[in-house]
């Protein structure tokens, strides 16, 4: 189906893009990589009067490692971190990620930060972005404001972006010493949105004791969901199998997917809790704890 007629708009920088923004309001949608918009509109389930189009805004391409945190701006595709020596070596929980969204010719195109604004329930960057803290830095005509994960993802398809804004970059810390994480995802084939999907961070102190934590869960509900309880749990204590379990059993409590062609509500949700095992065990695993499975 062809999409609704609308209005293009090529920005050719940040200014012009609020000044756009700000001048068509609500009718005005942002155009990055298009994986999920023009798909929306061709199926006509978004009807955007206007499109606001950043492709050209090239100094929002960027992975940038500076002053405790890795900044990934709003036209970076997602091919550009699968392919990053600094993703790669340094944030393999990201490097994880990269690499199971979509298919990789969907990759050239999509963006993280168009991924995060567009907070499909089933979507992998935000599972990733809570379990590593990330944050997003959004313009609008009033200045700029940088927001929590926690708080940016609002609803199923629903933001802390709002009307006449633009997320500039969403930032994740570096991760300090002895930390790794891990993104698992379940899918019926290469390319599918998740089934399931569950990703883990860990930092271990001096002991070997678990210093601080970050885990979620995606496609378990409305939204990607951090799993507190998990965390609490992890915590302050040793790795051990017993440990993980409880972790895990937390994760599958808290999910609550809908039932759909992907599997039924019950499989989805023991998914979610064998996933968080999974990645927890891989997290560890990439810093010389084994014996963990
Ligand atoms: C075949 C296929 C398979 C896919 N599989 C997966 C999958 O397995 N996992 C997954 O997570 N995703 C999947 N996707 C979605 C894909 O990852 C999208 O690229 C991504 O969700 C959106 O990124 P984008 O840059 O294409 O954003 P767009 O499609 O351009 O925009 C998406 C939404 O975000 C808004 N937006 C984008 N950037 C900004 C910004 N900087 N500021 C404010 N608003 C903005 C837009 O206005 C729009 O509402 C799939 C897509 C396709 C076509």
């Amino acid at each position: 189906m062809f999409p609704a007629p609308f209005e293009y708009h090529r920005a050719t920088s940040i200014d012009e893009t609020l000044a756009l923004l700000a001048q068509y309001g609500g009718d005005a949608r942002v155009l990055a990589g298009g994986q999920s918009l023009i798909p929306a509109m061709r199926f006509r389930l978004a009807r955007p009067a206007v499109l606001v189009d950043i492709n050209a805004l090239h100094e929002l391409s960027y992975l940038r490692e500076e002053g405790g945190v890795l900044a990934i701006g709003a036209m970076t595709r997602d091919a550009a971190l699968e392919t990053s020596a600094l993703i790669t070596s340094k944030y393999p929980l990201l490097a994880d990620t990269s690499a199971l969204v979509a298919d990789p010719v969907v990759r050239q195109s999509g963006t993280v930060v168009g991924s995060l604004c567009h907070n499909d329930p089933a979507g992998d960057w935000g599972v990733t972005a809570l379990a590593g803290r990330a944050q997003i830095v959004i313009r609008g005509a009033t200045g700029t404001r940088t927001v929590a994960i926690d708080d940016f993802l609002i609803d199923s398809f629903t933001t802390a972006v709002g009307e006449g804004e633009l997320a500039l970059e969403v930032r994740f810390p570096t991760p300090p010493p002895r930390t790794a994480g891990s993104y698992q995802k379940i899918e019926r084939k290469v390319g599918d949105f998740a089934t399931a999907c569950a990703a883990a961070r860990v930092t271990l102190d001096a002991n070997g004791a678990i210093a601080d934590a970050g885990i979620a869960i995606g496609a378990a509900g409305p939204h990607a969901i951090r799993v507190r309880d998990a965390e609490l749990l992890l915590n302050g204590s040793k790795p051990t199998k017993d440990l993980i379990r409880a972790a895990a059993d937390a994760a599958r409590k808290l999910a609550d997917p809908a039932a759909d062609n992907r599997g039924s509500a019950e499989f989805k949700k023991d998914m979610a809790g064998v996933l968080v095992r999974r990645a927890l065990v891989a997290a560890l695993g990439r810093l010389g704890v084994e014996g963990l499975q």
